[in-house]
C-alpha cells in the first residue's frame, strides 16, 4: 500500500501569511524552500514522494500552532545538514545566525539515541534538556518532525515502528505535555498506541465507529440545548462536540474502567468570551442538569502547571446520558491546545517564548535552578527525568497555588519546592488540617501547610532519605556540606597554629608567600581556606604540612626513614634498658621526635644499619611502615632519667616561670632548658626535663594545669 501526501508550498505560504504579516519574512521562507528543495532534489522518502515534502509537512504542523518565521524556516531546512552535503556555514551566509543555530541544534538532537541504556541515555537526556533551555523552539520543531514521522510510520518495518513509537511515548510525549502543546501531544499518543498495541487500538476504533451514530445524535441534541440555554441567559457561546481521544479511552480501560462506562461518556466543549462567563455558564448548566458529585474541577482559579485553564464538570443530560463538559474562553482554548506555542513573540526571536517558559512552567524553573546549582551529572539527569518524565502529583499551598511533585514526594520535598528557606526552617507539616510525620507520602490534591521556625538550626540528616526530589536532596546535602566546611575550617586553623608552635615554626616563615604557594601546590589546593579545610577534616596531616622537608619528595617513606636514622634524632640507651621481644644484642636508641620515657607505651622501629629506635606508640613517625616495627618493653633501671619536652600554653606570663620552677621542686625531675616560644594570642613555653618515669611526669603535668594561668600542657612529638 502506498499513499502519497504531497504538499503544495503555495498553500503553505497562504497559511503563513494569515498570521505573519511581515513580507520580508515570507520572502525569506520562500528562499529557504527553494534552497531545501534543490538540496533534497532527486531523493525520495520511503513513502515514494520527493523528500522535500517531509520538511514541508513539518513546517505545516508548525503553522497550525502559529510558529514564528524563523522556526518555520528552520523546519524546512531541518534535514539538510544531516542528509545532504550542506554545511552550516552555507546556511549562515544565506539565512543568518538565528535560523542556522536552530537547524544545527536540531541536527544534534536528532543524532541522539534514547534507546540506549543507562549512562549513554542519561547523557542524551541531558543534551535534550540543555537544548530545551537554550531555545525551546528546537524542541518544538523536533516534536513536529516526530509527528510527521509518526504519521508516515506505516512505511517502516514493524520492529522500527515499535521502537519509534516507544521512544515517542517515553520521551517526546512527556515533553509535549510539559510544554502544554496538547494538539501535538494528543495525536502523538494515538499514533504511538496504534503501533505499540495495534489490537487494542483497532478494537477501540471499531467500537467507537459502531456507536458513533447514536452518540452523534445524542451529542448534537445536547449541544443545541446547552447553547440555547446559555443564550437565554445572555451568554454568547459556541458549543462543540468533542471526540475523546483513543489514547485517553485506552488509559481509562487500562485503569480498569468498564468499556461501556467510557463509551457512554459524551463530551462537549463550551467557548465563551470572558472568565466570568465561564462561571456563570457553569452555574446555569448545573441548575438545569444534575452534576455528578466530585467531578467538578476548577482549573481556571488553579491552572495546571503547564498553564492549562478550563472548568470541568460531568452532568446527567437528557435521557440519562452522561456528558463531560469543559467550559473555557477562546484564549484559554488557545493555551490548552498550543501551550507554550501560544506565546510566540513574532518580533523578539525566540526570547519571548523562552521568557514565558521560565516564568510560567514549573518544571522548567527547577531545571534552571539545577543548572545553576552544583550537582553532578547523575543527579542532574535523575532530577530532570523526575521533573519531566516521571508521573507527577499536584498538591496545593494553603493559598491554592499548585505545586507539582513526583509520586512519593513528602512534605519536605514540598517545602523545598516552595523555597529553600522554607525547607531549611521547616519544623512540621499539616496536610489537609492534620499534622503528619515528615515522611508522609503526599497524594494528589493534598493541601499542605509547612510550619517553620526562624530559629531552626536547619534540616536533619535523616531527611536525605525521606525526600524524593533530587532538588530537595541536593539542597539538604549542600546545607551539611557547608556546615561541615565551616567546622573543618575552624578546626584546621586551630590545628595548624598549634602545630606551628609545636614545631617552632614562626607564622612569618610558614605564611610567607613562597612557602604557602609550595604547600598549596603540593597538596593540589587553590587557597588557604582549602588548606584549613583539608587539615581540619584530617584529609592531610598537619604535621606534614608544617614539616616542609616532607613536601618536596615523592618518596615519603624514604624521607621518614632518613629522619629516623639520623644520628641527631636518636640517643643510645644502655643494654637491658629496653627489651626487644625475641631478640638480643641489638643496638637500641630512643627516638628524639617523641622522647619516650619509662612507663610510656612504646614500639620499636627497625632502622637500616642503626638497630632499633624506640618510639612512643602514638608517635606518627613509627607508623609509616608497619612491617618495620617490633614489640619492645621497658626494663626498669635504677636512677635512670629520661629527657622529654613539654609545651605549655598559658594565657598570662606574670610570674609563671617562678610558679613552674617551684612545681618542679615537688617532683622528682630536673629542668634542663626553658624556652619562650613565639607569642601570638597566648603565651607558649617549651620546657625540657629529665624525668624518671611516666607517672611522675603525668602528675607534674597535672599540677601545671592546675595553675590558673596555664591552659594546657602537651608532650612534644615532632
Ligand atoms: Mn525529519
Amino acid at each position: 500500500m502506498k499513499k502519497t501526501t504531497e504538499i503544495d508550498f503555495s498553500q503553505l505560504k497562504k497559511d503563513i501569511s494569515k498570521y505573519i504579516k511581515n513580507k520580508k519574512k515570507i520572502q525569506l521562507i520562500e528562499k529557504v524552500y527553494l534552497f531545501a528543495k534543490e538540496k533534497h532534489h532527486g531523493v525520495q522518502r520511503l513513502t515514494g514522494e520527493d523528500y522535500i515534502h517531509h520538511p514541508l509537512h513539518v513546517a505545516n504542523i508548525l503553522i497550525t500552532i502559529n510558529a514564528d518565521a524563523e522556526t518555520i524556516a528552520a523546519a524546512i531546512l531541518h534535514d539538510v545538514l544531516e542528509d545532504t552535503d550542506t554545511e552550516a556555514n552555507e546556511l549562515k551566509e544565506n539565512f543568518g545566525e538565528e535560523i542556522t543555530e536552530l537547524v544545527v541544534s536540531l541536527t544534534k538532537i536528532n543524532k541522539l539515541n534514547f534507546r540506549l541504556e543507562s549512562q549513554a541515555a542519561n547523557a542524551n537526556y541531558r543534551k535534550i534538556i540543555v537544548g530545551l533551555s537554550k531555545d525551546v523552539r528546537v524542541i518544538i520543531i523536533k516534536l513536529a518532525d516526530r509527528l510527521h514521522n509518526m504519521r508516515t510510520l506505516w512505511v517502516l518495518p514493524e520492529k522500527q515502528q515499535k521502537e519509534t513509537a516507544k521512544e515517542t511515548l517515553d520521551i517526546l510525549i512527556p515533553i509535549a505535555h510539559r510544554l502544554g502543546i496538547n494538539q501535538i501531544k494528543s495525536e502523538l499518543e494515538d499514533l504511538s498506541l496504534r503501533y505499540l498495541k495495534p489490537d487494542v487500538y483497532f478494537s477501540i476504533v471499531e467500537t467507537l465507529n459502531k456507536t458513533k451514530k447514536d452518540r452523534d445524535i445524542a451529542v448534537e441534541e445536547m449541544m443545541l440545548n446547552v447553547s440555547e440555554l446559555l443564550r437565554k441567559h445572555q451568554i454568547k457561546n459556541k458549543v462543540k462536540g468533542r471526540a475523546k481521544s483513543i489514547f485517553s479511552i485506552y488509559q481509562k480501560l487500562d485503569k480498569g474502567r468498564e468499556f461501556r462506562d467510557i463509551y457512554d461518556l459524551m463530551a462537549l466543549r463550551i467557548f465563551v468570551d470572558t472568565e466570568s462567563d465561564c462561571y456563570q455558564a457553569l452555574g446555569i448548566i448545573h441548575s438545569k442538569y444534575r452534576p455528578i458529585p466530585k467531578r467538578f474541577k476548577d482549573f481556571i482559579a488553579m491552572p495546571k502547571t503547564n498553564m492549562y485553564q478550563s472548568l470541568h464538570t460531568t452532568v446527567f443530560g437528557d435521557k440519562g446520558n452522561v456528558f463531560e463538559i469543559q467550559i473555557r474562553t477562546y484564549k484559554m482554548d488557545e493555551v490548552a491546545e498550543k501551550g507554550i506555542a501560544s506565546h510566540w513573540g513574532y518580533k523578539e526571536g525566540g526570547s519571548k517564548l523562552q521568557s514565558t517558559l521560565e516564568e510560567k512552567l514549573q518544571f522548567y524553573r527547577s531545571i534552571i535552578e539545577l543548572k545553576t546549582s552544583n550537582v553532578d551529572d547523575d543527579d542532574f539527569v535523575s532530577s530532570v527525568k523526575q521533573d519531566v518524565f516521571d508521573e507527577t502529583i499536584y498538591v496545593f499551598t494553603p493559598k491554592g497555588d499548585v505545586i507539582e511533585l513526583p509520586n512519593g514526594a513528602t512534605p519536605i520535598d514540598f517545602a523545598y519546592k516552595v523555597h529553600s528557606q522554607v525547607g531549611e526552617k521547616m519544623v512540621s507539616a499539616i496536610v489537609n488540617n492534620n499534622i503528619v510525620p515528615l515522611d508522609y507520602q503526599l497524594k494528589n490534591q493534598d493541601i499542605i501547610k509547612v510550619n517553620t521556625n526562624p530559629n531552626s538550626l536547619g534540616p536533619s540528616r535523616e531527611w536525605i532519605n525521606m525526600v524524593k526530589t533530587a532538588q530537595a536532596k541536593n539542597k539538604i546535602k549542600a546545607f551539611f556540606a557547608k556546615a561541615d566546611k565551616e567546622k573543618y575550617y575552624e578546626n584546621g586553623e586551630e590545628l595548624l597554629s598549634k602545630e606551628l608552635r609545636t614545631q617552632k615554626v614562626t607564622n612569618q616563615s610558614f605564611f610567607a608567600d613562597e612557602n604557602i604557594s609550595q604547600v598549596l601546590k603540593h597538596y593540589k589546593l587553590t587557597n588557604l581556606e582549602e588548606l584549613y579545610i583539608a587539615i581540619g577534616s584530617k584529609k592531610i596531616s598537619v604535621k606534614e604540612v608544617v614539616a616542609r622537608d616532607y613536601l618536596d619528595s615523592n618518596k615519603k617513606e624514604e624521607v621518614v626513614f632518613k629522619k629516623i636514622t639520623n644520628e641527631d634524632q636518636v640517643k643510645n640507651v644502655s643494654r637491658n634498658e629496653i627489651i626487644v621481644e625475641g631478640m638480643d644484642d641489638l643496638k637500641v636508641n630512643i627516638a628524639k621526635c617523641c622522647q619516650p620515657i619509662f612507663g610510656d607505651e612504646i614500639i620499636g622501629y627497625i632502622t637500616k644499619g642503626h638497630g632499633i629506635t624506640v618510639h612512643r606508640l602514638n608517635c606518627p613517625n613509627s607508623n609509616n611502615c608497619k612491617e618495620r616495627t617490633v614489640d619492645v618493653r621497658w626494663n626498669k633501671q635504677e636512677d635512670k632519667k629520661y629527657l622529654t619536652n613539654l609545651i605549655i600554653y598559658a594565657n598570662h606570663d606574670q610570674n609563671l616561670l617562678l610558679d613552674i620552677m617551684a612545681k618542679t621542686a615537688n617532683f622528682d625531675l630536673h629542668v634542663k632548658h626553658f624556652n619562650d616560644l613565639e607569642k601570638k594570642d597566648d603565651y607558649v613555653f617549651e620546657i625540657v626535663l629529665l624525668v624518671s618515669e611516666k607517672t611522675a611526669l603525668d602528675k607534674f603535668i597535672q599540677s601545671l594545669e592546675n595553675i590558673k594561668e596555664i591552659d594546657r600542657v602537651e608532650r612534644v612529638i615532632r
